[in-house]
């Protein structure tokens, strides 16, 4: 198998392990469609399927899909011996089977609870498994399986779910990230916030305050009447001194 082929694979496998659910063994629901078309094209599913996901698969089948085809007689005799070789799983028509599609259809119960893969041929029932979120479609084109893209229905439901969850999405989040970066280097949320909270450094607003209660206590500013005052005692000092001096003389 090409690697390019065998690497979409794991991606859309991921894709519905990551958000759906999904686990090994991968429980491959086989209609008569898809043994109708092993048969032309000459393929054997339970080789050829196993080995196209790598993984650990399960394929099953239902009584209505096997009702069906023995309904439809020696037309599709070969895909009847087909289908009858994989598993039953209980698909809760015992009493009133359906037709194969029909009966498929409702073993997703809209959510696809049992995390069944449809492989199918028919194209009304593949129409039907695309608008289903969560239920991933197999067929064969010509030899080669096939698994589908995940439908639109698919990966709509995983964006509505992570937008309710988180208000934007992983993606929408990533890119928010990376403007940030490029806007603010490499900080964070945090600094920013701290930056908002401050305003004048207390301490520096304290430091200034006590620096002028204090001047305003030592050194008033100077009256006229002081500086008067301190004139005088200033003449008066040297007067002493000099009469001393010229005493001792
Ligand atoms: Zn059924």
């Amino acid at each position: 198998m090409k690697v390019k082929r065998q690497k979409k694979v794991q991606r859309h496998l991921s894709f519905y392990s990551n958000n759906y659910g999904f686990r090994q063994p991968y429980q491959i629901l086989v209609d008569g469609t898809i043994c109708l078309a092993a048969l032309t094209n000459k393929v054997t599913l339970k080789d050829v399927i196993p080995k196209y996901f790598d993984s650990n698969v399960k394929l099953l089948t239902t009584q209505c899909v096997i009702i069906e085809t023995e309904k439809l007689g020696r037309a599709v005799y070969g895909a009847m011996l087909i289908v009858k070789q994989f598993p039953i799983h209980q698909c809760g028509h015992k009493d009133k089977p359906l037709i194969g599609s029909a009966c498929l259809a409702s073993m997703l119960k809209g959510s696809n609870p049992n995390r069944y893969i449809i492989a199918s041929q028919d194209r009304e029932l593949q129409n039907l498994v695309r608008k289903m979120p969560g239920a991933p479609l197999l067929y064969l084109h010509q030899r080669v399986p096939t698994l589908e893209h995940p439908s639109p229905a698919s990966i709509n439901s995983v964006k509505n779910k992570n937008e309710t969850k988180i208000g934007i999405t992983d993606y929408q989040e990533e890119v928010l990230k990376d403007m940030k970066k490029h806007v603010f280097g490499e900080t964070t949320d945090r600094p920013m916030k701290r930056k908002k909270k401050s305003g004048p450094n207390p301490l520096s607003c304290l430091k200034k305050k006590r620096k002028v209660g204090s001047d305003s206590v030592s050194v008033p500013a100077p009256s006229g009447d002081e500086k008067a005052k301190k004139k005088r005692k200033r003449l008066k000092k040297k007067l002493v001194t000099t009469v001393t001096v010229g005493m001792d003389k």
